[in-house]
């Protein structure tokens, strides 16, 4: 069904040089949509359109910063050049942390907010006048930790539920539009978002302290936002992981702060016991 429905469409893709950015990119390009992508690393963009289109696909790209307007705008002045118009706009750029929260150095939480939040800003600032034309879908990559605080995660936790704020704002301001907004939740998904995720200090981890084998793919992920985009869900939940957290916390948010708490503290090295 998703490849009937993104076939044609704009779909634009923050965070597209890794992990579920790129998964979608190359599984949306094989369902028909013509993909513009953006992310820091310009030579993987590249290669990454130059693969899609020797298949047979759709695609650009612009180098884009996600803390930088002006390259959101790139970024979107890029799609309409190519395909003159925007269908899905999805604001996955993201990075994560890990340290408690007394030991942090407030610059990393000034990050988190940068790329996550600031990021989804700026790109739904100018995709929205071609959404709205479209009367297409605007989706926010969140995540669990956007549904419930994970411990050693405050900055990353906070820039997910200010992106769902946000994002649930656009759809209320634009109930009359016709245009669809979604939240997408992923649990762990195997990517380079814990190596890449920051300290206490703002230094990159460099490691990951979960077992990447026994999560979810990115290719997975991006099959069930496909499917969500189609069914123009309002929340995108996924694996148990988030289901249940979605679930229980309503009745039993206690629960779920005592679930966080043990089964992160169980990661090796982690910052609380
Ligand atoms: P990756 O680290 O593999 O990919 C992150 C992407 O974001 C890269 O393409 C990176 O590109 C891009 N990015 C980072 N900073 C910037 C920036 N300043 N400007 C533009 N692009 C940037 O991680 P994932 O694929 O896992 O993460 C994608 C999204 O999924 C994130 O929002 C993450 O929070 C979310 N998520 C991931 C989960 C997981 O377990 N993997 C679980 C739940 C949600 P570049 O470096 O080239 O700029």
């Amino acid at each position: 069904m998703s490849k009937n429905k993104l076939n044609g469409k704009v779909v634009v893709i923050t965070g597209a040089s890794s992990g579920i950015g790129e998964a979608m990119a190359r599984e949306y390009a094989a369902m028909g949509a013509k993909v513009v992508l953006g992310a820091r690393q310009a030579d993987k963009l590249e290669a990454l359109c130059n693969e899609i289109k020797s298949n047979g696909g759709q695609a650009a790209w612009a180098a884009t910063d996600v803390t930088k307007q002006e390259d959101c705008k790139r970024l979107i002045d890029t799609a309409i050049e190519a395909f003159g118009g925007i269908d899905v706009m999805i604001c996955n750029a993201g990075i994560s942390m890990r340290a408690l929260f007394d030991d942090l150095d407030l610059s990393v939480l000034h990050r988190l907010m940068d790329v996550n939040f600031w990021g989804t800003v700026y790109c739904t600032k100018y995709a929205l006048p071609y959404l709205q034309q479209s009367k297409g879908s605007l989706v926010g990559i969140s995540s669990v930790a956007g549904i419930h605080g994970l411990p050693g995660r405050t900055g990353y936790s906070a820039s997910k539920f200010a992106m769902t704020g946000f994002l649930e704002t656009i759809r209320v301001e634009n109930l009359k539009k016709g245009l669809h907004v979604m939240v997408a939740c992923p649990g762990f998904t195997a990517s380079n978002v814990r190596f890449s995720a920051l300290t206490a200090d703002g230094s990159q981890q460099g490691s990951t302290p979960r077992e990447e084998g026994k999560m979810m793919t990115a290719t997975e992920v991006a099959h069930i936002v496909a499917r969500g985009i189609a069914k123009r869900k309002r929340l995108c939940l996924m694996e148990i992981e988030g289901r249940a957290t979605h679930f229980v916390k309503k009745f039993a948010p206690g629960l779920v702060d005592k679930l966080f708490y043990y089964v992160m503290s169980k990661e090796p090295d982690s910052p609380f016991k």
